[in-house]
Order: structure tokens, then sequence, then C-alpha cells
């Protein structure tokens, strides 16, 4: 690729471009960031962690909105242990569970802010530790001590482990090598033909495979420049897109549709710099991909991604190939199939579970052989996502099989939900569930049956306290028996229709 070698782990996937290139731009400050300062931060910040004491393996999690301090700390955390970002809008509950499931050994903040993390790492005696930016666009662990080198991360090392949500149980724990990254890089690099010439606008956030993997390391790889805004700003959007010459950005489509419902049927000035936009995390309707098409004035490609594989596993291609609207492309340097429960490969046009297998696929979930007997079929990876390839193997999503709440593009495991509410005193029984929403496309609403009487404010308000603000109920439906199925069992898509009907 351009000359470049192949990249086995992030440090080689930051080595690739020229020192005075501009790798990030911070667009609120102004602030450029070349090649050469990127590496350098990322450097000092590895050995700052090696002299606190991290070695390969340790994990370390951040708690950053979207900004340079975020990817440095990001990139030196996986060369020197393994990179845990984590959601700022979790509650100090939710930040225990992550820290202590993680088993982090420190934690990154920015130096105010990050209340109720702070408390979560000082509650399980994990250090924490501040960051600072200069005006100049370096970042710093404050008051870090020195004199340790982190040595270089092999390809089998762990870069990142972020968690899924589980349709039973606790989250999982994903683990994902330098080399299943570097992977998965080098097949979006190569689907849509990045180069220096490239702009990537970053509006998804820095704690999922989405921001991270597509946007911001693909971007990096090619010696092309990401935009990285604290964050996604309907208002400033396409100035920044015009003053800093996007070519390409990805998002979900509630993004795309909060884009959409402001121009109008305008084009906003800068959109016709973009080579393409590319959409991914959640289903992009049809209506919507053609109107963005039309009003945008760009090809919009969407893509198939999910963290299992460290990211992206299809895509549609560029014109003059052949995009279609509702699939979300054939495989991108990876292998799908469709298979049905037990484990036989299915034809084309034939609906069943998604499989995959390929170098970015991770090769089982952490400390979970139950998970991992569940997941793996025959060498094949299941995604939990029910779809068909067709004839020209275009692969087609469906449905899932897996229980989630796909709430723009963020991951909600209902379980979770339900073992909050059902730890409010006055629940007995409690079903969460996702419902059709314009904008985000699902939204959580939950059924509880109470065994004394509450006000629903008062149950909304227990969740609020210890549930991250997408993943609270939006409604609840207070009823006295949950609906079943003939056979008696409590099915999440039934209970939503028969209460939503
Ligand atoms: P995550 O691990 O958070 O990236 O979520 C992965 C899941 O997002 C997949 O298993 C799918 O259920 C869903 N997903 C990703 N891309 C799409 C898409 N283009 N259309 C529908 N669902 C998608």
């Amino acid at each position: 690729m351009f000359g470049m070698p192949t990249p086995n782990t992030l440090l080689d996937v930051i080595q690739a471009a020229p020192a005075g290139r501009t790798a990030i731009l911070l667009p609120e400050a102004g602030i450029h960031v070349t090649y050469e300062s990127l590496r350098n931060q990322v450097r000092s910040m590895a050995d700052a962690l090696a002299s606190l004491g991290i070695q390969k393996g340790d994990r370390i999690s951040t708690v950053l909105p979207n900004g340079l301090p975020a990817i440095v700390s990001f990139l030196a955390a996986s060369i020197a242990g393994t990179a845990a970002p984590l959601n700022p809008g979790y509650r100090e509950e939710e930040f225990r569970f992550y820290l202590e499931d993680t088993n982090a050994k420190l934690v990154l903040c920015p130096a105010d802010g990050a209340g109720e993390a702070r408390r979560a790492a000082a509650a399980l005696g994990i250090p924490a530790r501040s960051l600072e930016m200069d005006a100049a666009g370096v970042v710093r662990i404050v008051d870090a001590p020195g004199g340790k080198t982190a040595s270089a991360p092999s390809p089998d090392d762990v870069a990142l482990v972020l968690h899924t949500s589980g349709s039973t149980g606790r989250p999982k724990r994903v683990p994902i090598l330098h080399r299943n990254i570097a992977a998965s890089v080098c097949n979006i690099v190569a689907h849509y033909s990045l180069t220096r010439k490239d702009t990537a606008l970053c509006v998804m956030p820095l704690f999922h495979v989405h921001g991270l993997v597509a946007s911001t390391l693909s971007t990096l790889y090619s010696g092309g420049t990401v935009v990285a805004p604290a964050k996604f700003n309907p208002l400033s959007f396409w100035r920044t897109v015009r003053d800093a010459h996007v070519t390409w950005y990805s998002a979900v489509p509630t993004i795309h549709s909060l884009l959409l419902s402001r121009a109008g049927e305008e084009r906003p000035a800068g959109a016709e710099g973009l080579r393409f936009i590319r959409s991914c995390s959640a289903a992009l309707p049809p209506e919507m991909m053609e109107k963005m098409e039309r009003v945008f004035g760009a090809p919009v490609l969407e893509a198939y991604g999910m963290t299992e594989a460290s990211h992206q596993m299809a895509s549609n291609p560029q014109p003059p190939a052949v995009r279609k609207p509702g699939s979300v492309g054939p495989g991108t340097g990876i292998k799908i199939s469709i298979m049905d429960e037990a484990g036989n490969h299915l034809p084309s046009d034939t609906r069943g579970e998604v499989v995959i297998q390929g170098p970015n696929v991770v090769s089982g979930y952490e400390n979970n052989p139950e998970a991992n007997a569940k997941s793996f079929t025959n060498g094949w990876f299941r995604t939990g996502d029910q779809g068909f390839l067709d004839a020209d193997g275009y692969l087609v999503l469906t449905g899932r099989i897996k229980e989630l709440i796909n709430r723009g593009g963020e991951k909600i495991g209902p379980r979770e939900i339900d073992e909050v509410l059902l730890s409010h005193p006055a629940v007995g029984e409690a079903v969460a569930f996702g419902v059709p929403h314009p904008t985000w496309g699902e939204e959580v609403a939950a059924a509880v049956v109470l065994k004394e009487p509450a006000a629903e404010a008062d149950i909304l308000a227990f969740c609020k306290q210890r549930l991250a603000d997408f993943k609270c109920p939006k409604k609840l439906y207070i009823i006295n028996t949950i609906p079943r199925t003939a056979t008696g069992k409590i099915q999440r898509g039934e209970v939503a229709r028969a209460l939503t009907a």
C-alpha cells in the first residue's frame, strides 16, 4: 500500500506518514498537530506510563471526550499496556463495573471533571491521573515521573479492550490485538482508497471502534489528516467541513438525519469537497441514503462493523462500482457467510446468521468460555445479526438474533436495564426493550410490574442515578402482568409489540 510496509501494530500505523504533515487538526482551537509531534507525544506518554509502572497487558482506562488527549492516550496506552477507553457519560456504578471487570491499573481523566469516574477509581483503589494539553497542542500526564522506556508492542499483544453487551449475563470483554486492528485499518484504507490527500472529520466517539479505527487510525495510516472536534455539532459541522477541506466523514444514520434536517433541500457549502460519506453502526434507510446523495451531492457508502471484527466487515464500494441501498455491500478483506443454527452454510438469497472469518476478527472473548462456545462454529464467528448474501455477494441485514437496543449506533444490553429496574424496591418484574424512534433508530423503553406503589418519575430518577443517560428508559409502562408468548416465555420483541401497538 503506497509503498509503505504493511503494519503489524499501532506503532507501525502511525509511522507511515512524513513527519511534517498534519496528522490531527483540532478545529475549535485551530491547532495542527504534525505526524512528528504525534509520534513524539505518543512515545513520551508511553514512556511516562511505563514509568508509572504499567507493563505489557496492564489495562489503562481513559475517560475522555474526543480530541487530542483521547487519541494520544489511546495510542500510548496500547503501546505501554492495553487501552481501555470508557464512555465519559457513565455513572459511578457503571465505571465501577468496567474498571473492576477490566482490572484497570490506572485511569486517565481530563484535569477537571470526570468526578464519577474518579470516585469509582478511588473506591477500588485504582490511581487516577490527569491529562493536560498546552496551547501548542502537546498532551502530557500531569506530574508524570520519567526514567523508563516502553518497549515496542508485538502484533499479538492486546492493544485495546472493549465491552460488548451480551443477550444474557454481563457485558463481554473483547480483547483486540495489534494485528487485528492493523488488518482492519489496511482493509479500510484499501476499500476507500484513502491517501495523504484525504481529510476525515471524526464525529463518532473515540471510545468505540467506529471513531477509533475507521475515522482515526485508517486516516493516520494513509498519512491524511483527522479533524477531531470535541463532539458532533450540527451547527458547525459544515463550516468545519468547508474550512478544513474535509474529503469524507463516517457517522451513524442519526447524525446523517440531523444534518439532513438542518440542510433542507440546499447543498451545504463545503459538501462539494466530499469524495464520499460513510454510514455505519446502524441500518441506513434507503430513503435517507437517496436524500443524502441528492442534497449533499456525494456517494453514500453504507458499511457494516462490529467491535469483535475491529470494526469493518463489509461496505458498499466507491463508484463506478455499484452501491446498493438497503445492503451493507460485500465483505472487505474478510470472509462472510450465512449459517443456520446447526452450522450449515446457506446458499445465496437465503436468510440465516451472518458469520465471519478474517485477520481482523478477534479469536475469542476474554475469560468467557461459555460465550466463546456459543460464538464460534468451525472457526467462524457468529455475529448475532441476521441476513442474506445476494447473487453478487452483497450482504443484506434483515434483523438481529442477539438482544440489543441500537440507539443511534450505541448498543445497549436490555438485561442491564432490567437489573437496575429490579433493584428498585417497588419493582417486582421488569423488561426493557427497544422501540422505533425517528432520529435514534431505536429508543429505550421498559415495562414493570410493581409489588408496591411507586411513581413513574421516581423509578426513572432511580435509573438516572445508576445508568448513563443513553441507557435510561425514556418511556416506562407500569402494567399488571408482562405479556407472554403462547408457551409462557417473555420475549422482548413481543412485549414491545403488545405495549406499543
Ligand atoms: P458495535 O460492536 O457497537 O460496533 O455494534 C455492532 C453491531 O452493530 C452489529 O453486530 C450490528 O448489529 C450493528 N450494525 C453495524 N453496522 C450496521 C449496519 N450498517 N446496519 C445495521 N446494523 C449494523
